[in-house]
């Protein structure tokens, strides 16, 4: 069997908690939703959790929760999963990036003041700028949020990585340098749910409107009802339009089981990147440098050939890998680049950083159950292919 680049654990305590909720009363709406909502918000010190059955969900609902509309701006890194821009488009704003930083991979914060000048004097500031934390390493939270004081934007932060990384010791989804943060639950990602995602914030209002958009736009709530109740004994009313993007009680007992393992896997994944870093340091390679302040959660493990070295060479080691039974994989092809974005008017050169690192990343297999043997030949096959290129 290939090893995969990452890949979900399922213990049988996770499975016994799944079963409950099918022999339960409740498969759709119900107190495990609850209780995992609670168990993230809690893990991040947030006050409030909104869970949904993917985080693309979450990032369109945090987007319409924080008023973006057609005529507005939304900007993010290149350098994601093309989610972190799709939701700016469902809500009909325009949509931009910043470049992103050569060293954390992660959007640049001189890149994003230089551009919020620029955007200033053409009146086209971004109501949202969202920011990725890449491979699970946290963004400059506090330079960002400093940017956002002066500019007046709100943030969003795209945590699809990181549930369990921290900035300055504080936890990613506290929100202490945001509006929203997002987590996703996809099964490649730090904790599954199968497919799921969820909202924190700590704005009681905004948390409120996550979830009513997350739920069809409906209110249960008489003081928020626009008129009378229409009928005494079915009180509910749709005073918006919303979706039906809520996670279920099947998938929430899995992810609230799977939040008890959530540090071990934090630390089993920064054990793998130790071992990466030790037995690549002599190669001409560039290991994930990380942010003095930000503590990973080592969602990816991506090596950049030195560019100086053949052109070629990232389809070699791709290849080389595959061959070997590694599925290494490639984060990200900048999102501006995909066909959908060059229609919008994006074009090749308009990101430099984010294309140039494209041309050089590979990720290599991280995961909590990938084993010390795995790792071993996955750095075995790195350093055969240098040693031929060495010797050419
Ligand atoms: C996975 C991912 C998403 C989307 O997550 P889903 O839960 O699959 O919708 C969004 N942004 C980033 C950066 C991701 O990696």
């Amino acid at each position: 069997m290939m090893i995969p680049y990452g890949r979900q654990e399922i213990t049988n305590e996770d499975i016994e908690e799944v079963k409950k909720v099918l022999k339960s009363d409740f498969l759709t709406q119900g107190p495990i939703v609850t209780k995992f909502e609670k168990s993230v918000a809690n893990y991040c010190n947030a006050s409030y959790g909104v869970a949904m059955n993917s985080a693309t969900s979450a990032l369109h609902i945090a987007c319409l929760a924080l008023g973006l509309s057609s005529g507005d701006w939304l900007w993010t890194s290149p350098n994601t999963f093309v989610a972190s821009a799709n939701c700016g488009l469902y809500c009909g704003a325009n949509i931009d990036f910043v470049d992103i930083n050569p060293k954390t991979y992660n959007m640049s914060v001189d890149e994003l003041a230089k551009k919020l000048e620029i955007a200033k004097k053409n009146n086209k500031l971004p109501k949202i700028v969202i920011p990725v934390h890449f491979a699970g390493q946290p963004c400059d939270m506090k330079a960002i949020h400093d940017l956002s004081l002066n500019y007046n934007f709100k943030i969003i932060e795209d945590a699809s990585h990181a549930i369990g990384a921290s900035y300055n010791k504080i936890k990613i989804g506290s929100c202490c340098y945001s509006d929203i943060t997002v987590f996703s639950f996809h099964p490649v990602k730090i904790i599954t749910t199968g497919e799921g995602g969820m909202a924190l914030t700590n704005d009681k209002k905004i948390a409120e409107r996550l979830r009513q958009l997350s739920a069809h736009g409906i209110t249960r709530d008489k003081s928020s009802m626009s008129i009378r109740p229409i009928n005494e004994i079915w009180n509910y009313q749709q005073t918006q339009l919303g979706f039906n993007y809520r996670l279920n009680e099947i998938q929430a007992a899995l992810g609230l089981s799977q939040m008890k393992r959530l540090d071990k896997y934090v630390s089993r994944r920064h054990e793998i990147a130790k071992y990466y870093d030790s037995q690549f340091s002599d190669l001409p390679l560039v290991t994930p440098w990380q942010l003095p302040q930000a503590f990973s959660s080592y969602h990816l493990y991506p090596i950049c050939i030195k560019e100086n070295i053949n052109q070629n060479l990232q389809k070699q080691i791709y290849d080389i890998l595959h061959k070997n039974g590694i599925a290494a994989n490639l984060h990200y092809i900048p999102v501006h680049r995909h066909p959908y974005f060059e229609s919008l008017g994006f074009k090749e050169g308009d990101f430099k950083e984010s294309e140039k690192f494209h041309k050089k990343v590979i990720s290599l297999p991280m995961f909590p159950l990938l084993k010390d043997s795995e790792c071993k030949k996955v750095v075995k096959v790195i350093k055969k292919i240098f040693k031929k290129y060495e010797s050419q």
